[in-house]
Order: C-alpha cells, then structure tokens, then sequence
C-alpha cells in the first residue's frame, strides 16, 4: 500500500496517532499475528522509525540522524501495508462521529482508534527569543537532527540542565563526541529519583574525574548572552557557566490535551486506561509514554513493547490486560554503569553495600522484602538475579 502525504484516504478501521515506538509497536504486533485490516498511522514528524534510547547514544559514535532512522515512513508504510501520513497534526478528536481532525481541515474516520501521541519535554522557564537558536531539547529525531547540525563540527559548550536520564546520558554521550559538558541541577545527587543518594553521588564522581563539570544543588538565576555571544548562566551561589548551547532535560510530560479536550478521563501522569489500554471512550484506546495504565505510566520500552503486544492481542479479539514485569532501568553511562529498579513505595531501609564505584543498593520494606534496586559499577551484573525476586509492578 503506498504511503499517503497529502492524499490521505478518509476511513480505517485503525487510526493510530503517533510512530513512535509505541505506535509502530501496535502496529507491526497486529501484522504479525495475521491481522489485515485497514491501519491509517498519522505522525506530526517524519514518521521514521528509529530507536528513542539510541539519540542519547549518538554522539560518541557520530552517528548522523539519518544512520538512526531504521525505516523512513515509505519503507514502513510498505512493511505495515498501511497508510502513514507524516508531518500532519491532529488537532481534534470528534468521538461522537469517530473522527479526527487534522490540520489542514482534513478529516479522517475511525473503527478503532489508539492514542499513542507519547510525552513532550517540560521546560519550566521562559527562555528570551534571543537565545531561542541555542537552547535545546532532544526528544525525538528531529530534535537530534536539529541540535547536530547546530553542535558543527567542533567540540562545543554544552551546559545540560535536569540530573534524570535524559541529562546524565546526553551529558556522558556528548563527553565521549569530545563536547565540554557542564550540567546543572537543583538536586544534590545524579538520577535522584532511579537511585538513593551514595550511588548518584558515586556516577558524579565518575563523571567529575572525566571532566564534566557537576553544579549540583544549584538554581538557575539568569542566562543571558555576553558581549562576545556566549552564553552565561548565572547561578544562585554566585557562579557562572559559560556555553555555546543549552540542553534542558527537565521531564517530561503526557501528550494528554487531544484526550483531554475530547472528554476522555485523563490524569496528571496521562490518559487513564484499565489494564486492556481503554480509555474511557468506547473504541479509543491508548498506550505508551503518553498512557497512566491502572495507576502507572512507566514511560519506558519494556512497558510500551508489553503494552503493544497486549493491545493486538484484545484488538484481534483476545482480550489480554498488560503484564509489565520487572523492568530495572538500564541506564546508557559508560562512564559509571547503573542498573535500577526504583520501588514505587518508600522503602523501608537501603541497604547499601560495596566500595568506589561498585555499589549495591537493596531497598527493603518493614518486612525486609525486596521491593527494588540500584546497581553502579561491576554491581550492574547482578540485575537478572535480582529482577527475578523483585515484585512484579503490574503483574
Ligand atoms: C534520550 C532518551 C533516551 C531514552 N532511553 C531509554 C532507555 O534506555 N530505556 C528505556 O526503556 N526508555 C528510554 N527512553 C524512553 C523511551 O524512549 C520512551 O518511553 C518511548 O520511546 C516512548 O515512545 P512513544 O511511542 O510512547 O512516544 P514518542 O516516541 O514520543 O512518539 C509520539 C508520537 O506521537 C506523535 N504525535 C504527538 N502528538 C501528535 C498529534 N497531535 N498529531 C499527530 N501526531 C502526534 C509524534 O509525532 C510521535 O510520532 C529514552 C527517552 C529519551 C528521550
């Protein structure tokens, strides 16, 4: 089936929003058991597909944004036999007709239709349009194709603001292309909520030694750019980074509002559906980042992988609710390798063994059950043996 630009037929019996992992997944899941009716897929972006976990990989090995790209949209529309229009919004949901509008005016009906618009990044200050060229946020390959070409040839200044995932393995990735790295966080320790206090604080020793400079505990007063255009982000101690480039990874937000402005139940953490990934809407179903699946948006691959092959199983006529399993977080810095599995209750106690960068951290509950982990180090082997004993988040 060709792959439809412009010419976007009027009516599938499955209209996917979004070609992230998430929606690519649902639909070569439903492909692969035999399912052969008429799938639409509609992506704002270029509809590529390609890794997410790899852009914060790319810049040690020079991997251009096209060498990422596994498939442009004609080779997968081909794979999927079906429709992806590309580079089209969705700007509306008209469920009581099952359709959506898309930008341009255009409509497009549905049978069954499956949310899977995934998360955006949160940017918590305002940022003067001056700088607007130089400021940065890398969610999807686009954003990587962006900031490449702005990065150049030669090693840069880049400061990166957040301490979670994204900012520790961008931070590590752009250290190995040869950048000069800073990053800036309010939290006192790396990857405060995957890992208790000793073990960020063993990752910043890592990366300190390496020569990234670490401003932990610090907030961001001003950023303004100097005389000979450098960019100098004041700190609230006092101290000044200077950069060519900043990179915010600062969170990340559900795509919710098309749900939400459509009447659908909706949460802080993303669109509310039971465990067979149904929203409140009859016919609409949802998954991936974008997903609060009985309580929990993960906003990880194993869950969306899990959530996909679940979601083609209940489509095809077999209701099948997800089963997440343990999926302990592996975290891309070659730098310090960490391994978690963050419980989603306090814990109890940590209980924190091992010495330098080789650290095991258990968390207990008030019976000394295990109810997750962090690993750094040659501690990172242990992560098979504990995930088999660790709970089950939605089993
Ligand atoms: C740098 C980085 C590294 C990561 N590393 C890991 C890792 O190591 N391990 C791990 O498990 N997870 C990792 N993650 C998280 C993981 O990549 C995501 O959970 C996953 O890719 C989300 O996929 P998704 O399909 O739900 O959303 P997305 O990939 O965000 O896709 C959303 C799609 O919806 C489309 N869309 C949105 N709104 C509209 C609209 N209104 N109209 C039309 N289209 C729309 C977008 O264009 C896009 O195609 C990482 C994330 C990042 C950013």
């Amino acid at each position: 089936m060709p792959v439809s630009h412009k010419h976007i037929t009027s009516q599938a019996e499955l209209v996917i929003i979004g070609t992230g992992m998430a929606g690519i997944g649902l639909a070569r899941a439903l492909r692969r058991q035999g399912d052969q009716r008429s799938i639409t897929l509609v992506s704002a972006d270029s509809g590529d597909d390609y890794s997410k976990p790899l852009l914060s990989t790319g810049f040690a090995k020079d991997l251009s944004a096209d060498t990422l790209a596994q498939r442009n949209a004609a080779v997968l529309g081909e794979e999927l036999n079906a429709h992806v229009v590309i580079h089209t919004h969705v700007s509306a949901l008209d469920v009581d007709n099952r359709t959506v509008l898309l930008d341009g005016g255009k409509t497009l009906g549905y049978e069954t239709l499956v949310l899977a618009t995934g998360a955006e990044p949160r940017v918590p200050f305002r940022i003067a349009s001056s700088l607007a060229s130089r400021f940065f946020t890398i969610n999807d390959l686009d954003d990587y194709r962006r900031f490449r070409t702005a990065l150049g040839q030669g090693p840069s200044r880049v400061a990166v603001i957040g301490a979670g995932l994204v900012g520790c393995e961008f931070a590590n990735d752009l250290h190995a292309g040869k950048h000069h790295v800073s990053l800036i966080a309010p939290e006192g320790s790396l990857l405060p909520r995957l890992l208790p206090a000793p073990l960020g604080n063993a990752l910043g020793d890592a990366f300190n030694e390496a020569g990234i400079n670490l401003h932990l505990g610090r907030s961001i007063d001003s950023i303004v750019l100097s005389n000979s255009e450098s960019i100098e982000l004041r700190l609230d101690n006092g101290d000044t980074v200077s950069a060519d480039f900043i990179l915010m990874a600062t969170g990340l937000v559900p795509r919710s509002a098309l749900a939400e402005a459509a009447g659908l139940s909706v949460a802080p953490s993303g669109i509310v559906v039971d465990r067979q990934l149904r929203t409140s809407h009859p016919n609409i179903y949802a998954l991936g980042d974008v997903a609060c699946v009985d309580g929990v948006n993960a906003m990880y691959v194993q869950p969306l992988q899990a959530s996909a092959k679940a979601l083609a199983a209940t489509l095809s006529g077999t209701p099948t609710p997800v089963s997440f399993g343990a999926w302990p977080v592996v975290v891309k810095t070659p730098l310090l390798p960490v391994v978690a599995y963050p419980p989603i209750t306090t814990p109890e106690r940590w209980r924190i063994e091992g010495e330098g960068g080789d650290i095991s951290a258990l968390a207990e509950n008030k019976d000394g059950r295990l109810i997750g982990f962090a690993l750094t180090g040659g501690c990172v082997r242990r992560k098979v043996e504990l995930s088999r004993v660790a709970p089950v988040l939605l089993g």
